[in-house]
Order: C-alpha cells, then sequence, then structure tokens
C-alpha cells in the first residue's frame, strides 16, 4: 500500500505528493486526511496523507516507509482535502500551506491522544485480546506510550477498532492551557455545623466570622466557589481563609477550569419570530434552494435594521430539522456577545463559537466539538469557513463586503470564494449578506449570477435615521477651528439633557497619508490615475502608488492659494480630551486599541455602555458594527473624509459602507435616531449617497468609475510584490518580472510596472510590485507558475522575496 503525501517542507519542488510505503501495521488504519511523519532527505517532517494507493509512479529505488501516524482520526475530510487543492491554485499558494490554515492553531502542536470504547455494550465487538484493555470503563490513556510496548498485532487491531468506530480517540491538546486550573473553596460542614463554629472563634476574628457567615449564606455544603471569587464577594484575605482551612472548617482544592468559554452562561431561549413581509419575501428562495437541494448564492442586500440576522435563524433551522449543517461568518469584530447571544439563544449548544479572543485551547476544543458532529452550528470569522462538518446544508457571510474576509497572509484566500466552492460540494445554499454589497457581489447579482434579495424596510416600520451632513470648510471660514462642529455640539448637549446616547465615530484610518487644504477641502492627486498621492514622509514627496509619478509637497493650495494645506490627523485620545474641555460633566466611553488590547476588554466597554454608564461611547472602525442599543439617539462621525483617498480604488466604497454601517447604529428601536456626518466633501457621491440612504445611486456611479478606471468588477487584478535588501536586484527582478508577463500574456491584458510600493522599504528591504488588469486570462496560473518556478532557486539563496497576490485587497 502506498500513501500519497503532502510533506510540511514549504519550496517549490516539494509542492508535490510523494509516494510512501504504508508499513503492515497501519494499513487497516490509514485514512486520507490524517497527517503522518516521514522522512524527507535527513530530516523528519510532517505530512498530510491525500490518498492512498497501491501503484506507484517511482521508479528509482525503494519507496521509503512512512514512520508513524499523528492521527487516528483523520482532522482532515475528504472535501477539504479536494477543497485544499482548488485554494492552492487559486492563490499560487504551497499545497502544504494551505492545508495547515486549515486545522486549528493548537493542532500543530504534538498531543496526546486517549482511546476509549464509544460505548460498554459494544465491548465485545472487539479482538478478545483487546477487550481487558477497556473492560469495567477502563481507557488507554496515551495512545503513543501504549504502542511502544504492544505487540504488532494488538496495535493493529487497536487502530482497525477506530477506523470501525469501536473505540473513540479524544486527542488532548497538549499546551500549557490544557492544564490550567484554579483554586476552589468549599466546606463538608452544614450551615449550623459553621454558625456553632463561628461562635467559638473571639470576637476579634471579626474577618473569619464574615467569611463563615458568607459560607453558610451563600453556599450549600460541598459546593465550591473559586478563590478569587470568594475573596472578592466576602471581602477577605487570602490569609483568613488559609486559617479556616487549617481548622478544618473549609476545604482548599486545585480544579481543572473549564474551557467552554459560553459554558455556565445562560441563554435566553429565543423563538422565531413572524417574519415582515420583505423578510419572508427573501427567505422563501432560500428554503425553497434547502429543500431542493440545489446549490445557490444569494446576495441579500437589506438596510441595516430590516432583520437580516431573523432571516439567517430560520433558514439555519430550517437547514438543522433536515438534518444538516450550517457556517456562519461574521466580521471578527461584530463577533460580540450580543452576537452570539443571537445564535446560542436560538440553538443553544449545538453552536460552536470559532472567535480569535479565544485561547488556542479553547478554539481547539470548539473545532473539534464540529469535527466530532457534537455541534451542528459553527459561527466565526474567516478561517471557520474550513469547520469541518460532513453534512453542511447552509452558509451564511454576514457583512459580506468586509475585507477582513480575505486572508492577507499565504494562503490569499477569499471565505466568499470558499463558501460558494464548498456550496457547489453540498449542493446547499450560500447566503451573502450586507446592507451596502461590495461591488463585485452587486454586480453578480445584476448579471444573474447571484440570486438577488433586498430587504428595503426597517422591522416594524423604524425610520431610517435622519442624516445631515456638516460642511466643515464652512465652520472653519465662521472662525471654528476645533474638531466638532457647533452643530455636533450642541446634538450632543441635547442627548446629555435627555438621558440620551451619542455615539462618537473617529474613522482613523488613512491619517496622514494624504494632504488635504482645509480651507478648500482639495486633495493632491495623480494627473494620471484619478487616485490620491501618498504622502511619503522619508523624502517628503507625494507619490502615485499605481503609476508611479512624483511630485513635491505644495506649500500653497494650488486650488484656492491657502496655506492652511497639510496632512490630516488625529487620535480618539485626542478627541476624548477635547470633549471633556467642552463637557466636564459627560461620561465618556472610548473603544479603541489601546483600550481594548486586554482579553474582554471589547466585552465590558460594551456591557458598560448598554447599561447606561457612560453618555458618549467614542471610538474608530470597531464600533462601527453590532452594535445594537435602544437609548443610542445621536452618531457623529468626526471626518468621513479621511478614508476616502486612500491610494486605493476601493477608498470611496469602503466610505461609503463605514458612514452607512455607522449611521445604521442610531435609532434602531422606538427613539428616532439622527446622524451628524462632519466632512470637507460634502458633494463627494460615496458621502451624499450615505444622507439619501442611496446604495442603488452609489452602485451606478462607482460602477461607472470602475469602468473607466479598468478595476474590478469589470478587471480582475493580480499584484506581485518583489522585495529584496538590494535596491538593483529588486528593480530588475521587477522588470524582467514585467517583461516576461507582457510576452506570455494576452495583448487584452494590462500590465503596470515596476513601481515602488507605497511604502518603498520596511525593515531595510526595498519593496517594488507589478500590477496585471485582465478579463479573461486563461494562461495566467500557468504564467505566475513560471515566474516563481524561474525565481525560485534565486529566493532559496538569496533574500529575495517575490509574493503574488492574486485578488488584492490591500493595496499599501
Ligand atoms: P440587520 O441585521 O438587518 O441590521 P437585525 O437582524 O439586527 O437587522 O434586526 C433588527 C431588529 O429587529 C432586531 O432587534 C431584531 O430582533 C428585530 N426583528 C427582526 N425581525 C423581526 C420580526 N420579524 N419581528 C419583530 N422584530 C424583528
Ligand atoms: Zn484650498
Ligand atoms: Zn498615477
Amino acid at each position: 500500500m502506498i500513501a500519497k503525501v503532502i510533506v510540511d517542507v514549504a519550496v517549490n519542488q516539494t509542492d508535490r505528493v510523494f509516494d510512501y510505503l504504508v508499513p503492515a501495521e497501519f494499513e487497516d488504519a490509514i485514512v486520507p486526511g490524517m497527517r503522518v511523519n516521514v522522512s524527507f532527505g535527513p530530516r523528519k517532517v510532517q505530512g498530510f496523507v491525500l490518498a492512498t494507493d497501491d501503484h506507484t509512479d517511482y521508479d528509482r529505488g525503494k519507496l521509503k516507509p512512512l514512520a508513524e501516524l499523528i492521527d487516528l482520526y483523520p482532522p482532515l475530510t475528504e472535501e477539504l482535502l479536494e477543497l485544499s487543492k482548488w485554494i492552492k491554485d487559486d492563490t499560487l499558494s504551497f499545497h502544504i500551506s494551505v492545508l495547515k490554515s486549515m486545522l486549528p492553531a493548537a493542532m500543530r502542536a504534538k498531543y496526546q491522544k486517549k482511546l476509549s470504547l464509544k460505548s460498554p455494550e459494544i465491548l465485545n465487538e472487539l479482538p478478545l485480546s483487546l477487550q481487558q484493555f477497556f473492560k469495567d470503563d477502563k481507557e488507554i490513556e496515551n495512545w503513543d506510550e501504549w504502542r511502544k510496548q504492544a505487540n504488532d498485532e494488538d496495535k493493529k487491531q487497536m487502530m482497525k477498532a477506530v477506523k470501525d468506530g469501536v473505540l473513540s480517540v479524544t486527542p488532548l491538546v497538549m499546551t500549557n492551557e490544557t492544564k490550567k486550573k484554579q483554586m476552589v473553596v468549599f466546606t463538608e460542614k452544614t450551615s449550623q455545623e459553621l454558625a456553632q463554629a463561628s461562635e467559638t472563634l473571639t470576637a476579634r476574628a471579626e474577618k473569619q466570622k464574615k467569611l463563615l457567615a458568607y459560607f453558610s449564606e451563600n453556599l450549600a455544603t460541598h459546593e465550591k466557589i473559586p478563590l478569587v471569587q470568594l475573596l472578592d464577594r466576602a471581602g477577605v484575605s487570602r490569609q483568613t481563609v488559609q486559617e479556616m482551612v487549617k481548622k478544618g472548617l473549609l476545604i482548599k482544592a486545585e480544579q481543572v477550569v473549564d474551557r467552554d468559554p459560553y459554558e455556565g452562561r445562560t441563554f435566553e431561549q429565543s423563538q422565531p419570530l413572524t417574519l415582515m413581509d420583505e423578510q419572508q419575501q427573501a427567505l422563501d428562495p432560500i428554503l425553497s434552494s434547502l429543500l431542493e437541494e440545489r446549490h445557490e448564492t444569494f446576495l441579500l442586500r437589506g438596510v441595516t435594521g430590516s432583520g437580516k440576522t431573523e432571516i439567517y435563524l430560520q433558514a439555519i433551522d430550517y437547514a438543522l430539522k433536515k438534518g444538516k449543517e450550517a457556517i456562519v461568518l461574521v466580521p471578527e469584530i461584530s463577533l460580540t456577545p450580543q452576537m452570539v447571544t443571537r445564535f446560542k439563544g436560538r440553538f443553544g449548544s449545538r453552536v460552536a463559537v470559532l472567535h480569535s479572543a479565544l485561547s488556542k485551547g479553547e478554539k481547539y476544543d470548539e473545532w473539534l466539538k464540529i469535527r466530532e458532529g457534537k455541534v451542528d452550528v459553527a459561527v466565526g470569522a474567516r478561517s471557520a469557513i474550513f469547520a469541518p462538518f460532513e453534512n453542511l446544508g447552509i452558509v451564511i457571510i454576514d457583512e459580506e463586503h468586509e475585507t477582513s474576509y480575505k486572508q492577507e497572509e499565504v494562503p490569499r484566500y477569499h471565505a466568499r470564494q470558499v463558501a460558494i466552492k464548498r456550496g457547489q460540494f453540498y449542493n446547499c445554499p450560500v447566503i451573502l449578506g450586507s446592507a451596502t454589497p461590495s461591488l463585485e457581489s452587486y454586480a453578480r447579482a445584476q448579471k444573474g449570477v447571484y440570486h438577488l434579495l433586498t430587504m428595503e424596510k426597517r422591522v416594524n416600520d423604524v425610520q431610517m435615521p435622519q442624516v445631515s451632513l456638516v460642511d466643515m470648510r464652512e465652520e472653519l471660514r465662521n472662525g471654528n477651528r476645533s474638531m466638532f462642529s457647533n452643530q455636533l455640539l450642541s446634538a450632543i448637549q441635547d442627548r446629555k439633557d435627555k438621558q440620551e446616547q451619542t455615539v462618537l465615530f473617529l474613522n482613523r484610518r488613512g491619517y496622514s497619508t494624504f494632504i488635504m487644504c482645509r480651507d478648500c477641502g482639495y486633495v493632491a492627486e495623480c494627473p494620471h490615475c484619478d487616485i490620491s498621492l501618498t504622502y511619503h514622509r522619508s523624502n517628503q514627496s507625494l507619490q502615485c502608488h499605481y503609476c508611479g509619478h512624483i511630485e513635491t509637497i505644495p506649500s500653497i493650495c494650488p486650488e484656492c492659494s491657502s496655506d492652511s494645506i497639510r496632512f490630516f490627523g488625529t487620535g480618539t485620545q485626542k478627541v476624548e480630551e477635547e470633549i471633556l474641555k467642552i463637557f466636564p460633566e459627560i461620561r465618556v466611553i472610548r473603544m479603541d486599541v489601546d483600550t481594548t488590547r486586554r482579553k474582554g476588554s471589547h466585552e465590558k466597554l460594551l456591557q458598560q455602555f448598554g447599561e447606561g454608564k457612560g453618555d458618549i461611547l467614542l471610538g474608530t472602525q470597531m464600533i462601527a458594527k453590532g452594535l445594537d442599543f435602544p437609548n443610542i439617539t445621536l452618531v457623529g462621525v468626526l471626518a468621513a473624509d479621511s478614508m476616502l483617498h486612500l491610494p486605493d480604488f476601493r477608498s470611496s466604497e469602503r466610505t461609503f459602507q463605514l458612514l452607512t454601517q455607522v449611521s445604521g447604529r442610531a435609532g434602531r428601536h422606538e427613539k428616532t435616531g439622527e446622524v451628524l456626518v462632519q466632512t470637507y466633501t460634502p458633494d463627494h457621491y460615496s458621502i451624499m449617497d450615505v444622507k439619501s440612504h442611496d446604495y442603488l445611486s452609489f452602485f451606478d456611479k462607482e460602477m461607472n468609475i470602475r469602468k473607466q478606471g479598468g478595476y474590478p468588477p469589470y478587471y480582475f487584478l493580480v499584484i506581485i510584490h518583489v522585495s529584496d535588501e538590494q535596491l538593483d536586484r529588486v528593480v530588475s527582478v521587477t522588470e524582467k518580472i514585467t517583461g516576461f508577463l507582457k510576452n506570455h500574456l494576452s495583448t487584452e491584458t494590462m500590465i503596470y510596472g515596476p513601481v515602488a510600493s507605497a511604502i518603498p522599504r520596511i525593515k531595510d528591504r526595498y519593496r517594488y510590485q507589478c500590477m496585471i488588469k485582465y478579463k479573461v486570462e486563461p494562461k495566467l496560473t500557468e504564467t505566475l507558475q513560471e515566474v516563481i518556478k524561474t525565481y525560485q532557486g534565486e529566493m532559496a539563496r538569496t533574500g529575495l522575496a517575490i509574493t503574488i497576490d492574486t485578488n488584492p485587497y490591500m493595496m499599501l
């Protein structure tokens, strides 16, 4: 028997299947998707079994046997293995990188495997020689240890029993957290006994009495409380507890901390709501697709508050009733407790949550529940798209326009594409939901590639918030040089008086990368590309990131001759200070990278705001989504334009999406909402269309611009990045690549470059790039693979690095 293995050595020559002989011992146990240890040259490396076969084409000597099976149960399913091949080609990644990225991080470490009987009744299904190991609930605690002493026949039989499903394997991931323990305290005495003991204490032992009283009032006999919690609640010191332990009244013990982050929390059970007409019309076609087991991709465009989540819930419910499983992707920053509660509330413990804030071990536990079929809904960020379900019934991507669905490291896949691949495999629907779909998706829906579903109204006829634009140039002319317009200040005061809440949004992306005139709003743009120029601090110049055009920084505005031309920038901390100067009595909750660095702090701040412990929630991107608090009636956007001038053809789209998203936080319930958008470019279409809540108008205008500029969705893009410590090598290699592409790709395809990257040197490495724009290019993958092949030798020898992004979202 031969195993076809992908080895964990990421260089081009190794990016293919290698054949290994399967020792007789493993023949019955080996399954595609398992990891194995093999020798590769002088090294021992890990590998993934792609397939087994009785045939090899290898004809240069004897095949090496594979050394060891790492898994007894394959972590990857056959479907995921197939999927990995597609992703590898689509993203031009090494196969091994794709396979590894499909597994939770904890699995990269070695782990201990426990073997136990699936259920006591089936003991006699085991060969007689093995029964002794599992009699009377016995288990094999450590398979690898056991295996060292066992005879070959027993080992073989044991692995077969695993494969046949008689034995189950419980992997114990060997990370430090596995053993995370905490001190707990409990008592074996009744409360009367404690009261009696308390009386024998001297009057001065006040703390000790307090502690015993806490126990008899709050805890049953044998009920455990974590030590830290006890100290906090009873208000005593460790020493006091220790004294009571010494007297034998309390007992201290170590307990393993349960890693289920949501265990112990109760989620109020929610019932399906009666749908609004629009909701029902959107849900019906999804249910048909589920019923007929037909793959279809739906684009659900529903304004903020139109009840998209309820549709997801009911569609999932239908899939579960058919015995199928569901994956729900939400952007990392929307994976708030509020969001999780909505899914846990409807489906309870059938939901696994894959969240980057979880520890490695916790993530692994959630993943395992999916792999073992203990749950049938997976909710998570991008990588949850690889949830190893085997009977998938529906995939949902909420906020489908979010760029975080694109992975910005190898393998550079987009979760939307992966979702559709999986949907095709399982003949099941994929739902892309958003209030502001990406241009790519909406264009596809218009062409009928996706099935368009539209909801224009908010649930229960709640009105869309009233959006007003505040022209900051006007403020300046009237002598207001602060970051707040008078209109915004009086609105804040008004909400404070009414005891309603305000969200202040500061868009920090894009600060200081462009130059703007504060008097007229002029922004320097490239004369050839209609894209704003990037400020390069190093040589004090403005450069076009696309074509390489360079100019000097003007000292006066070319439009209005004012000298107020400068970089644009401010931080949340500064804003907070300024607010407190004006309104000393206002309570501000600030949410940004600084205040949310610690685990759980994001959640805590939101909770405080929800409980009304703040008048203003001030923050960056992370407050734009998922907030649903009834008392928010004002949203203020401090600088709507900051992102508009990033050297990125998607900057208008992102501005429109973000502003719509932020506006959607206001007035979601009975109280009506108002949104004040401060801007220097109130007549830019991406800002005007936010005011009129007009996605379609925005879409049409932006499509026109993309068409003229030759950008997606009219063209596909590929960016090739080249970097090296030696500038001349970077330039010459990028030049050669550009030339090669021009010779090999079709004449309709456009190739731009070489151009210095927006950040031309990082960590002493020079960076250049070239860009491909194409409509149809059958030879693309082949040609790009050829590029990598040509330079792989040089890359291995020198520090030269070439990366290819076949669907770029990061243009900087
Ligand atoms: P979206 O995701 O489209 O922004 P949500 O799903 O958050 O909208 O829904 C907005 C609010 O409306 C939520 O509080 C939700 O519980 C409520 N809601 C949704 N559908 C209904 C319905 N059919 N009847 C009553 N309330 C609903
Ligand atoms: Zn000007
Ligand atoms: Zn240009």
